[in-house]
């Protein structure tokens, strides 16, 4: 991670630590939900991550709930259909792993396993970021 792509990642961490945008799991961003609890809008803290790459190509898809049924729409970042983070993204903040590791708690942890196994909020992520990468 060079300085400019250290700056870059301090910008992020500071959004996840102040946004109040609303949080999901299993998908970098659902831009509309189901409906029900399950696939609802929001984003995962790498959807954030994903906000802040510009010029990063994206498109919405469709896919329906597994709990209701429901259609609901997500965003495709680049060129890359998982949930982890695109290459695009990964060379903007010199990163090298699809799902970035971060600390939390004093562990190495998986910061889309925090997002969405544990449901920390965006904040406590945010700081698990920076213990990793703004040392
Ligand atoms: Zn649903």
């Amino acid at each position: 991670m060079n300085e400019e792509q250290k700056q870059r990642m301090a910008a992020f961490v500071q959004v996840l630590r102040t946004t109040d945008l609303p949080q999901t799991e299993g998908y970098l961003n659902i831009v509309e939900g189901c409906g029900c609890s399950w696939s609802r809008k929001g984003m995962c803290c790498l959807g954030v991550a994903c906000e802040q790459v510009p010029d990063l190509p994206k498109r919405t898809e469709q896919a329906k709930c597994t709990s209701c049924g429901q259609p609901f729409t997500y965003m495709v970042y680049g060129q890359h259909a998982a949930a982890g983070l695109p290459e695009e993204a990964r060379k903007f903040f010199g990163l090298t792993e699809e799902y970035p590791t971060v600390i939390h708690a004093g562990q190495a942890e998986r910061a889309h396993r925090l997002n969405d196994n544990d449901r920390l909020p965006f904040k406590v992520i945010g700081d698990a970021f920076a213990r990793a990468y703004l040392r």
